[in-house]
């Protein structure tokens, strides 16, 4: 792997991957998984090449906004993004389009990366760490497929008028069919790769969106004979997930709710800072960032958990750079790791951020069958 910019040496096309570390715990996450990736593209001579830039506060405050043009360009051309997370206590008190989280929107939406996976698998090693009972969350290992380009976090009329008593606040909730569609579609090939099971969420009770999204997803089922499609209001899917989440295969939500169940379903697998997500669009692009924000109490002192960010590395693998092996060899080090208790904090271990990565570095290579000391 190259590190530094540019795409090309040697006659060979390299894979160009924009690296965006973001704010607090961002940095050391990201460069913990940057090193496994290293590690694994080295040991497979794959030609990687890294391209760093600034989002969030940082950019904030280097440029005087979260998502800088030239780290937009970059996005752009690149073959995959990888990001850490952004925000933290001292941009706070930034609002509308110079608040972190609207960089981040604006990165998705300029993408059109419209699909977000959140795949939760219970790790068996870490099935008595979570709030939940060992019997109900053995055996978990789903997708949440959370619509990311619109709802509510985009539409228009949004804002607020007037003041006082009389102030009046407002988001749009606004989807089209072809929205509803596109992301549809992404989740019935998902259920089709895996066991054939399709919720789709909504509150078609209440809201017209729902009532839109129920019937475009139902209008698709035929074009997927082997998939099994049902409809869960989104207030019972959010009980069923907790109560019963070894049962749930699939799922597809619009923006809001996809959000706000994702985050519900980490709790599942026992810490934010295990979860990965890659966001895909129409084509091979894909940006990959684990769940977690910054956790800003974290932030300098090298504990975070970097499992989500490396497993962000394995989809950005498996998704963008066709490297299926590279991603499986990933992925199955992560698992011998945990199971080996290599664990930080927040999980009761006592790793380190940088420990973890070394350790799924080793393992990594002993899968691709590299018997080598170069990892560290
Ligand atoms: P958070 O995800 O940063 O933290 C929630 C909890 O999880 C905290 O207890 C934190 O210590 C823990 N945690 C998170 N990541 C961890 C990791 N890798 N290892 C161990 N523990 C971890 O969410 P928050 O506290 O609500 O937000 C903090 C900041 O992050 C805010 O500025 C928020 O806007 C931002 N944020 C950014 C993103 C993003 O960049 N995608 C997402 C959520 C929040």
């Amino acid at each position: 792997m190259d590190a530094g910019p540019g795409t090309r040496g040697s006659g060979l096309v390299k894979a160009n991957v924009v690296v965006l570390p973001g704010d607090g715990v961002g940095p050391e996450v990201v460069n913990a998984a940057l090193s496994v990736l290293a590690t694994v593209c080295d040991a497979a001579d794959a030609r990687v090449s890294i391209d760093v830039h600034l989002i969030g506060g940082r950019a904030i405050d280097e440029f005087g906004m979260p998502l800088p043009e030239e780290t937009l360009e970059a996005c752009k051309a690149a073959d995959a993004i990888l990001l850490g997370a952004v925000g933290g206590p001292a941009w706070d008190h930034l609002r509308g389009e110079q608040r972190c989280e609207a960089g981040l929107l604006r990165l998705r939406r300029e993408l059109d990366v419209f699909a977000n996976l959140r795949p939760v698998k219970v790790h068996p090693h870490l099935a008595d760490r979570t709030t939940l009972r060992t019997e109900v969350i053995r055996g978990t290992d789903l997708v949440i497929v959370r619509e990311l380009t619109g709802g509510a976090y985009f539409g228009q009329p949004r804002g607020r008028t007037g003041s006082g008593p009389d102030e009046i606040a407002r988001d749009s909730i606004v989807y089209s069919a072809s929205e509803i569609e596109r992301v549809a579609r992404v989740a019935f090939k998902l259920a089709q790769s895996r066991r054939g099971e399709l919720i789709s969420i909504d509150k078609a009770n209440v809201l017209i969106t729902s009532q839109l999204w129920r019937e475009v997803v139902s209008g698709l089922a035929a074009d997927y004979p082997d998939v099994t499609l049902t409809h869960e209001l989104v207030d019972s899917f959010a009980m069923r997930l907790v109560r019963e989440p070894a049962t749930v295969d699939v799922v597809v939500a619009e923006n809001l709710f996809g959000d706000i169940l994702s985050d519900e379903a980490a709790v599942l697998a026992g810490s934010l800072g295990l979860l990965p997500s890659a966001s895909l669009g129409a084509t091979d692009q894909g940006l990959y960032e684990p769940i977690h924000g910054s956790a800003p109490s974290l932030a300098g002192r090298g504990i975070a958990n970097p499992y989500g960010t490396i497993l962000s590395v394995a989809m950005l693998l498996r998704h963008s750079l066709h490297r299926s092996d590279l991603a499986a060899a990933i992925e199955s080090a992560v698992d011998v790791c945990i199971t080996e208790d290599v664990l930080t904090s927040d999980l009761g271990g006592t790793a380190s951020t940088d420990a973890v990565a070394g350790a799924v570095a080793r393992e990594a290579l002993r899968h691709l069958g590299v018997h080598s000391g170069a990892a560290s």
